[in-house]
């Protein structure tokens, strides 16, 4: 009688406590449906800035704007980067943190929707990745989720950090070396997509980016060489001391160079060379054993030709560990929310454009994709460093034409289409749902923090900086003032309001 009796008082406290999480979700997927326009709004307006990564200034003067406006407190230069933003709503534990970057790519001006090429401003750059998506999505959530706590008096801390130069690789490691994660929760990591998805195991691959640089000594090619140090040939020493290793490195590794300083005429014994490294492994302790052997090279290089050696560490990124546990709940938010209901005129659209590209006229994505561990890509992200000091799930949301290749001007055409506002609501709720999870679950949090110690156990972080890496601000200061003016002609002048 009495276990029964218990038994019976269990399942209706779990079932009110179901109620009112239907009740909770279903408020932030009206809200963010009732600021659709506004979700928009803030895509489009970071489309047209397409600002480079380390000079995003009218993108995070804007954001930090719109973020104030809805009630975060906000903070720009985390971490010594002038565009970093963390904006905060605090209202105590647990705290969780959504990670995403709006930065832009070189030479991906383009006329939105125009499927042939035409630069809105010739050379300049671009969205060709959608980065102006995730402020859309990251900020509709925000303030949806706010909403929410509000109404229900729920307590946590949501925040959003917007990390400079993705695209180069550039700013978590150092936001994570400042400590700006120390007291975070869990994380959310969300990147636009063709399609829903999300993962759990490694997801991409650790990468190290350094250039090193040969000083020597110049001398007359023909008249007295032996008085020269070659600084070019200790670049080509290096370049073939690296193939000599390959074949003792594992199979899963990636290296790739350019030659960035390579001498000026065949008659001047070069004084000056440098080579752009990228090596990359599988994880995060084998790119660092084959960085390793790479720094002893470019040490021998510089011995066998009597020259000097610098070494600059340009950027680096651990592989992005998705979190079984929060994959799970955003899965679950994913299959509630479902693909948006692309109109015929949209199907369309995709499939002239991907016929136009030579694709497969398949159309836009029709439903979401199925849960499972997915293949670890051999692309590189810096928010892979967050991964692996916080709990961290990472969401993809439906926003692009499947098949077109993000890094090339095709991939700039959709991101202010409706396709993109479709994706970005549809992101924005389940981004929402899956915040409102981790904020009200103490349970699910626990699960994913033991999840967490877990699959770190046998690789606790290190920095892949050296100590006295500094955030390289001038990245990309001389193309984005060269062409601000020209583009600023094109900037948006709406401004989203949330209600
Ligand atoms: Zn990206």
């Amino acid at each position: 009688m009495i276990p029964a009796m218990l038994g019976a008082a269990a399942l209706a406290l779990s079932l009110a406590a179901h109620a009112q999480t239907d009740e909770r979700r279903n408020l932030a997927f009206e809200t963010v449906e009732r600021n659709a326009e506004s979700i928009a709004t803030i895509g489009d307006r970071l489309y047209y800035y397409a600002e480079l990564g380390m000079q995003e200034q009218e993108s995070t003067k804007f954001l930090k704007e719109t973020l104030e406006a809805i009630g975060f407190k906000v903070d720009l230069g985390g971490a010594g980067f002038p565009t970093s933003v963390w904006a905060q709503w605090e209202s105590g534990k647990p705290h969780i943190v959504v990670v995403t970057e709006i930065d832009a790519l070189p030479e991906g001006s383009q006329t939105p929707g125009s499927i042939e090429r035409k630069p809105l401003v010739k050379g300049a750059p671009g969205h060709m990745e959608g980065h102006n998506t995730h402020g859309a999505v990251a900020i509709g959530a925000a303030y949806a989720v706010k909403r929410v706590m509000e109404r229900y008096k729920l307590p946590g801390t949501v925040s959003l950090s917007f990390g400079p130069a993705e695209e180069q690789l550039v700013s978590r490691p150092f936001l994570v070396r400042a400590g700006l994660f120390k007291d975070a929760d869990a994380a959310i990591l969300i990147h636009i997509g063709d399609n829903f998805s999300t993962g759990y195991g490694l997801q991409n691959y650790a990468a190290i980016s350094a250039k090193f640089t040969f000083h020597g000594k110049t001398a007359h090619g023909a008249v007295n060489p032996w008085e020269g140090r070659d600084a070019v040939d200790a670049v080509e020493l290096m370049d073939m001391g690296f193939d000599k290793l390959r074949e003792h490195l594992r199979p899963s590794q990636r290296a790739h160079r350019t030659i960035t300083i390579g001498g000026i005429q065949p008659n001047i014994i070069p004084d000056l060379g440098q080579i752009w490294w990228f090596v990359r492994d599988a994880n995060a302790p084998w790119a660092k054993e084959n960085f390793d052997k790479l720094v002893n090279i470019a040490r021998g290089a510089a011995m066998m030709t009597g020259t000097t050696m610098e070494m600059e560490v340009v950027a680096s990124a651990w592989p992005q560990l998705g979190n079984r546990v929060i994959a799970e709940a955003i899965q679950k938010n994913i299959d509630t929310v479902g693909n948006p209901k692309w109109s015929d005129e949209e199907q369309k659209f995709a499939r002239e454009f991907q016929s136009a590209l030579g694709l497969k006229a398949v159309g836009l994505a029709p439903a979401p994709v199925k849960f499972g561990g997915r293949p670890q890509s051999f692309a590189s992200n810096d928010s892979g460093d967050v991964t692996w000091n916080v709990p961290a799930g990472n969401l993809n949301f439906p926003a692009s034409v499947p098949g077109v290749n993000y890094h090339n001007w095709q991939a700039a055409v959709t991101p202010i289409s409706t396709i993109a506002h479709k994706g970005e609501v549809a992101g924005a709720k389940v981004l929402a749902a899956s915040l409102l999870d981790l904020l009200s679950s103490r349970e699910l949090l626990e699960k994913a923090k033991a999840q967490f110690r877990e699959d770190t156990r046998d690789t606790p972080y290190f920095s892949f900086l050296p100590a006295d890496a500094n955030p390289p601000l001038e990245l990309n200061r001389e193309m984005m003032e060269r062409f601000r003016p020209e583009m600023r002609k094109h900037y948006l002048n709406r401004a989203p309001r949330f209600n």
